[in-house]
């Protein structure tokens, strides 16, 4: 039960606090499958798999785009995330405390529950990155709810309000005179957004509690454990708060079913879990509709222009070897990969997005020149030395033949520097010096006047080597991807083999 203040009317809600838009999200599904486009219409590309730790890069509705650290990227049903809190504000209200004890029966007393979930809780968001507040962190006293000053940092209310939170959250548990009564509650009232924040930890909590695979249901009772409600009240909580604020009732203390898990450890750490999703999904909603990358393969990549229509790109997605290919750089990949210039990972991904490391695009590079033209140049003057690269590893002959070939150089200190990426425009100096290429102007608006790769860039644009981003958008500066580097692969290759 609830030992609430009753709420005040005539309050003026100014929330100037903005909050953080979330970068990465967590996959709360045990397998989640990864689509081409937003919608289950769209082909699958992968699975992503519970807890993978994703990059949000794009939304269209509740579907959003994401990258993985695997190399799986594509749509996902917003329905199976939750955002990471890093910078995001919680202030935990572990409900009751002290003399007041809440709810007594069954041998629990709600002071105590609530203070298990809250914990478990703030365990749950601190690990998202979340910084969190609690109102109190032993059984004994909690603040007021709320004074005359609605930023009165002894009160509940006032402690949030002024920090200020993203959200408030206070951990209940319910009780009736009816023992039949039972299941999950969330409540909101007036603060904003108060009744969203409420919805999405109903929807959380019960994906935990009730529908998820893998949970003994049958010892926490499915299809019982969905007595459930929203509801706005009156309560000073979800009224006197100026951030958004819910009162969460987990469980009837005065049923005997519900009191049975509430003595249950994991369910308490189910139901946290539930709740720290639901804070997640509900900062998820920050998420801006579009294309949140600023360039890359998904946003046109070298392969804007390239001209395919729907059959074509269709045939090339059947015939995809790499699960986690897609956009419109995905036909070359394949072609360059059939044509024995790239490989892709022992897991059945290309990797497409990640930035391609200096010995990768040597590689291919040297093999498309090779299986192009039948042998790399002979080599040129002085022999070469790299530090950093020995004759056991694999891309060991390839960076030496490009660089006694003059493809391109290491280090003033005597390294090569394999592992790191590669800008843009040291590719096009690359590509330059592989063809023998003349300087030409170019027409991007990102590229530095007077820039000392100005000539190698028109030049190679020239070529249809690397045709930047959008008309007037290069990419400067930016690490060239590992399908931006299949691409330009593919096409140095047909160009030679061409002979042109
Ligand atoms: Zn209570």
């Amino acid at each position: 039960m609830f030992v609430f203040g009753l709420w005040a009317p005539a309050w003026e809600w100014t929330v100037a606090y903005a909050g953080t838009t979330p970068k990465r999200a967590l996959v709360t599904a045990s397998t989640l499958n990864v689509r081409s486009g937003p919608g289950t219409n769209h082909p699958l590309v992968g699975k992503l798999t519970e807890g993978a730790d994703v990059t949000i890069t794009g939304r269209s509705g509740e579907w959003f785009r994401v990258a993985g650290s695997g190399g799986v990227s594509g749509w996902v049903d917003g329905k199976y995330l939750t955002a990471r809190l890093d910078g995001v504000r919680v202030v935990v209200d572990p409900g009751h405390g002290g003399h007041d004890g809440g709810a007594y029966a069954n041998g629990l007393v709600e002071r105590e529950v609530n203070l298990d979930i809250a914990r478990y809780l703030r365990e749950i968001l601190r690990a998202r990155g979340a910084e969190v507040r609690m109102t109190r962190e032993t059984w004994a006293k909690n603040p007021p709810h709320y004074s005359s000053n609605p930023n009165d940092p002894t009160t509940r209310t006032g402690m949030a309000n002024r920090w200020p939170a993203d959200m408030l959250l206070s951990v209940h548990n319910n009780s009736s005179p009816n023992t039949t009564a039972r299941g999950f509650l969330t409540i909101w009232g007036n603060a904003p957004q108060s009744r969203e924040l409420a919805q999405v930890i109903h929807d959380r909590v019960l994906y935990w509690t009730a529908m998820r695979q893998g949970f003994d249901h049958k010892s926490f009772g499915r299809g019982v454990y969905r007595d459930t409600e929203i509801r706005g009240t009156t309560l000073a909580i979800t009224n006197r708060s100026k951030v958004p604020a819910t009162i969460i009732e987990v469980a009837f203390l005065t049923n005997r079913d519900d009191a049975a898990l509430l003595k249950n450890d994991t369910f308490l750490r189910v139901a946290a879990k539930g709740i720290a999703d639901g804070a997640g999904a509900f900062i998820l909603q920050r998420v801006p509709e579009g294309d949140l990358m600023s360039g890359g393969q998904n946003a046109g990549g070298d392969g804007g222009h390239g001209g395919y229509d729907g059959s074509t790109r269709r045939d090339n997605a059947d015939r995809r070897p790499f699960y986690d290919l897609m956009g419109p750089l995905a036909a070359e990949v394949v072609q360059a990969y059939e044509a024995g210039l790239v490989a892709g990972y022992g897991d059945g991904t290309f990797r497409p997005q990640n930035a391609v490391s200096r010995a990768e695009l040597v590689a291919m590079l040297v093999r498309a020149v090779e299986k192009g033209r039948g042998q790399v140049p002979a080599p040129v003057k002085l022999p070469v030395f790299f530090e950093d690269v020995s004759k056991g590893q694999w891309f060991a002959e390839s960076v030496y033949k490009a660089a006694r070939a003059g493809y391109i150089r290491g280090y003033p200190d005597g390294t090569f520097r394999p592992t790191h990426s590669i800008r843009r425009e040291e590719v096009a100096a690359v590509l330059r010096q592989v063809l023998g290429l003349a300087d030409a102007p170019e027409p991007f608006k990102d590229v530095p006047d007077k820039n000392i790769f100005a000539g190698c860039i028109g030049a190679v644009r020239k070529a249809g080597l690397m045709i930047g981003y959008a008309k007037d958008v290069f990419g400067f500066g930016k690490a060239i991807s590992r399908a931006e580097a299949a691409a330009v692969a593919f096409r140095l290759y047909s160009r030679i083999r061409n002979g042109s």
